[in-house]
């Protein structure tokens, strides 16, 4: 997707602070974080929302919440906690259409979200 913002992240052509890549996701920090850990976790490959997947994509968002999870516990939050959270759709306020999986953590977290 050329115009897409995330792959152009992925691809270089935009700068990002990028914390973890492998062939499957990138990882890297919300330009507008929201608690003292905000990353976002992307698929290499371009899906647009989470309302899109399908039943063969379910390597890949496991993989996805895998990575969060390992990106947590990496930063010291394993303990005390931390959040993901995927929106999907104008409702949500999901703003970037490539599939993205934000990691929240370092603060308490208010429930229910806004
Ligand atoms: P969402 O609203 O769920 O689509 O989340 C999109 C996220 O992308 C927001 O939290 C933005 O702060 C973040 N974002 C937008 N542009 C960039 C960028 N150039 N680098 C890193 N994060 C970005
Ligand atoms: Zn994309």
């Amino acid at each position: 997707m050329s115009d897409c913002l995330f792959c152009k992240i992925r691809d270089g052509k935009i700068p990002a602070a990028i914390t973890y890549r492998d062939d499957d996701v990138v990882v890297f920090k919300d330009i507008g974080p929201k608690a003292p850990l905000h990353e976002l976790i992307i698929p290499t490959r371009h899906i647009a929302s989470l309302a899109e997947v399908v039943a063969g994509d379910g390597d890949i968002l496991g993989k996805m919440m895998i990575t969060a999870s390992r990106r947590a516990k990496e930063n010291g939050y394993g303990e005390s906690g931390f959040r993901v959270v995927m929106n999907a759709g104008a409702d949500s306020g999901q703003t970037v259409f490539h599939l993205h999986l934000h990691l929240l953590a370092g603060r308490e977290l208010g429930w229910p979200p806004g």
